[in-house]
């Protein structure tokens, strides 16, 4: 073999050597993304250093926020138990001077550089003898170091296990990174569960308090009407009494969803016709269709469709389809209901020829607070809280809500429940 030939085949065993080390961190790479959890992932960062640098050991050190200091994060190598605890200074160590100079640093020998910082040495019982450490950035910002101590055996330390250093410092920033992120983003959730329970106990007591001046204002408003005797003070009262009865519809529904929120909405179960339950709401409704010319269309089987249902519960969820189908339909249109049953289940269907759903907002409706116009524009008035509450008392009875809709066409909601509530359900 001559010279060339033997120069080539180290080249190549070089290359191969090279090859398997991007392979080692390129598989690392996939872990590191595959995980969140902070210090096991740190763990694995350091170990792979160890690993791929041929070192005895390596450390991730995180500038302690509060103080300056470096504080260690992970460790590996034989005396890493007795290492961890420590903190280092940034003035007076090589760490320190990784990120004050903000470069990789390589000490061949430590024991003669005065920027060594020898206490932890002194105190574990490590000697140390040569050092390399990366800044670790995070946006630009310097967040710690990555070091690693000793290349194992007689082998020096060279530029190119530098290279993988920061290769994985990189890495091991990233990971730091996103679990920042992630604490912020749960930090931030925490504080908006908060505010949320906050704005569900001040809902809940504003509609309390709301409630009883509005029973005042009802109950007078009913009696001076039966006093009433000329048909313009009729009409008059009439206005009162249809406020404050929407009044008290929003505040219900404000009650109902908090309920449902606090977890105290029950299923009082008793068992009726659906068909009684529908006749019922139709009848609260009939003025309010009147009002504004629509035909009702009732089509419900003879045979009683007997449920174990919650009754009130069913009763809410049904008006709020019949207020939006008369609400959503133009003067002189149609509204109807149909039920039925089939197998174990019974259904209801609240269909209007109002101005339908656009395709892209049908799976959005149910949503609290959404409206398809929004509320500032819109001519229609409400809160977009009645298809919430209609769906979470389906739900509290195991069933569930669909809707077909064309737009100018017109709506149907069809909602469907167990016949009966198996026992000791809450819902
Ligand atoms: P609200 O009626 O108070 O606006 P809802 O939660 O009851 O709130 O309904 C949400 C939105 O769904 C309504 O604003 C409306 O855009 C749409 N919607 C509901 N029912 C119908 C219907 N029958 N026809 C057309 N659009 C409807």
């Amino acid at each position: 073999m001559d010279a060339r030939e033997a120069m080539y085949k180290e080249r190549i065993k070089e290359m191969q050597r090279r090859i398997s080390t991007l392979e080692r961190v390129l598989r690392l790479t996939q872990v590191i993304n595959s995980t969140l959890d902070l210090d096991p992932l740190l763990d694995i960062i350091v170990q792979a250093v160890t690993e791929l640098t041929e070192t005895e050991s390596a450390s991730i050190m995180l500038i302690d926020e509060r103080t300056g200091d470096l504080r260690f994060q992970a460790v590996t190598g034989q005396k890493s138990a007795e290492v961890k605890p420590f903190t280092v200074p940034v003035e007076g160590s090589i760490a320190g001077a990784a990120i004050t100079e903000d470069r990789p640093l390589l000490i061949r020998d430590v024991q003669n550089d005065p920027r060594w910082y020898q206490h932890v040495d002194k105190a574990s019982g490590f000697t140390t003898r040569s050092i390399m450490a990366v800044p670790m950035k995070v946006r630009g910002e310097v967040v710690g170091v990555v070091e690693a101590i000793n290349k194992r055996g007689d082998a020096e330390m060279t530029w190119e296990d530098v290279e993988i250093l920061s290769t994985l410092a990189s890495q091991a920033a990233i990971a730091i990174h996103n679990a920042r992120l992630l604490a912020a983003l749960q930090r931030a959730y925490d504080e908006l569960n908060e505010l949320d329970r906050m704005k569900s106990n001040f809902i809940a007591i504003a509609a309390h308090e709301l409630r009883t001046p509005l029973s005042v204002i009802l109950g007078y408003a009913m009696f001076l009407k039966n006093e009433a005797s000329g048909p313009e003070e009729q009409e008059q009262l009439d206005a009162v009494l249809q406020s404050a009865m929407r009044l008290r519809s929003l505040i219900n529904d404000m009650i109902n969803l908090r309920e449902v929120d606090a977890g105290e909405a029950m299923l009082e179960l008793e068992s009726f016709a659906l068909q009684d339950m529908i006749d019922e709401a139709v009848e609260e409704v009939r003025p309010l269709a009147e009002a504004k010319e629509h035909q009702i269309v009732l089509s419900l089987p003879e045979q009683p469709i007997i449920v174990t249902a919650d009754r009130g519960k069913l009763s809410i969820a049904l008006g709020n389809l019949l207020h939006n189908a008369i609400k959503f339909t133009p003067q002189g249109g149609q509204v109807g209901v149909r039920a039925g049953r089939y197998s174990d289940k019974a259904w209801f269907m609240v269909w209007d020829t109002g101005i339908g759903i656009p395709p892209k907002e049908v799976d959005r409706i149910f949503d609290r607070f959404y409206q398809v116009e929004p509320s500032l524009t819109r001519h229609y008035e409400g809160m977009g809280l009645g298809l919430a509450i209609v769906k979470e008392m389906i739900e509290l009875h195991h069933g569930h809500v669909r809707v077909d809709s064309r737009e100018g066409k017109g709506s149907a909601f069809t909602v469907t429940i167990p016949l009966w509530q198996q026992q000791g359900d809450r819902g």
